[in-house]
């Protein structure tokens, strides 16, 4: 991964020099450093976020609490699209425009793809080198570990971190191929999905449940000779469209066209978010929404550490794989397996 101006990489901080060395990553004056608008804090805080090692877990924990007052004013935007369809290139371009208007913003993504030596869709090539010498926009690559479930939860803490450091335009990348834009969708106010013309939806990878979800389609690659097709595709996904039952929003999806190389387009596609900003606003559904979001994350962040918990026992796992196993072969009912197993979780501990 190449690490450009303004972008920091999770790998290149040591938590255990810098513990020796200084005190400087207690929470609180990470928190001042943040709210001062110093970017490598922020770098820093999210790592802090991100580790797995339960001795940074209270650290990070007061650093959220301490943000919390200061976050939720931000617009969330979500972004998906299969790999090659031109997401880094539109997400450069419209950030540009949003520093034109004089947002500030943050660019984080979702990978589920991404482990440490896999390499990953998103976080492993040269992306956006102007926006990222922005000192009013900040990029940080996909974490590189971790379930997808850990991962989303943590990328919503982030949220709240970057929002406390005044960042008002959050996007959130994420590829258009798995479960990831569904766990993307349960974390941003306004959905877009990036698409292609001429490759049906399958070869896209695109799945009907994605284009339900999305609040603004947009056709990208709108150049040259592809002007044509884009056009054509854009009618059709907007027939298509219609046929969806209207949104609880009340949000009515528009399918445009851009390029995110020559910039035509992303204007159109910026001015409707800020109509759906205004709309929702004004019907209350924006507030709805987030507090509806917030519930569900409350939920589960207790189911998966639950779960977690649970399966952190190794005698448990051993047991579940003996278990399972008889399910399968049909000598035990499911019902009577999970009691089992749940009994042998609660006196654990007792
Ligand atoms: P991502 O994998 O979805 O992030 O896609 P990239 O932004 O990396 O773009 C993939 C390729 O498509 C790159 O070579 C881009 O230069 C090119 N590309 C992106 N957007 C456009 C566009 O609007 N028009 C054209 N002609 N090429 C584009």
């Amino acid at each position: 991964m190449s690490v450009k101006k303004g972008v920091i990489s999770p790998t290149n901080i040591n938590f255990t020099q810098r513990n020796k060395t200084t005190n400087s990553l207690s929470a609180d004056k990470l928190f001042l450093e943040i709210r001062a608008g110093n970017r490598s804090a922020l770098g820093r805080a999210i790592t802090l976020i991100e580790s797995t090692q339960s001795k940074h877990t209270e650290d990070a924990n007061r650093l959220i609490e301490k943000c919390l007052p200061y976050s939720g004013k931000s617009f969330r935007l979500g972004i998906t699209g299969v790999p090659g369809v031109g997401k880094s290139t539109f997400i450069e371009q419209l950030g540009l425009l949003l520093l034109q208007q004089n947002h500030k913003v943050a660019v984080l993504a979702i990978d589920p793809s991404s482990t440490r030596n896999k390499g990953s869709i998103l976080g492993d090539k040269t992306r956006m080198e102007q926006l990222s010498a922005e000192k009013n926009a900040f990029i940080r690559p996909s974490p590189s570990a971790g379930s997808l479930g850990g991962v989303a939860r943590k990328t919503r803490e982030t949220i709240i971190i970057c929002e406390a450091a005044g960042y008002d335009y959050i996007l959130i990348e994420t590829v258009g191929v798995g479960q990831s834009e569904t766990v993307v969708r349960s974390m941003v106010d306004f959905f877009l999905l990036l698409m292609l013309a001429g490759a049906g939806d399958e070869l896209q990878g695109i799945k009907r449940g994605i284009i339900e979800m999305a609040d603004l389609i947009a056709i990208n690659k709108a150049d040259g000779e592809n002007i044509p097709m884009a056009k054509l595709a854009r009618q059709e996904y907007q027939n298509a469209l219609h046929l969806f039952p209207l949104k609880d929003s009340g949000w009515q999806p528009p399918v445009l066209t851009c390029s995110a190389v020559t910039g035509k387009g992303i204007d159109d596609i910026f001015q409707q978010m800020e109509k759906y900003k205004t709309q929702t606003f004004a019907s209350g559904f924006f507030k709805k929404n987030r507090k509806q979001q917030a519930k569900y994350w409350l939920d589960e962040t207790i189911w998966d550490s639950l779960k977690k918990d649970f399966l952190s026992s190794e005698k448990i796992r051993t047991e579940f794989k003996k278990l399972e196993q008889a399910v399968i072969n049909e000598t035990l009912s499911p019902f009577a397996a999970a009691q089992q197993l749940l009994d042998l979780y609660k006196t654990g501990k007792s």
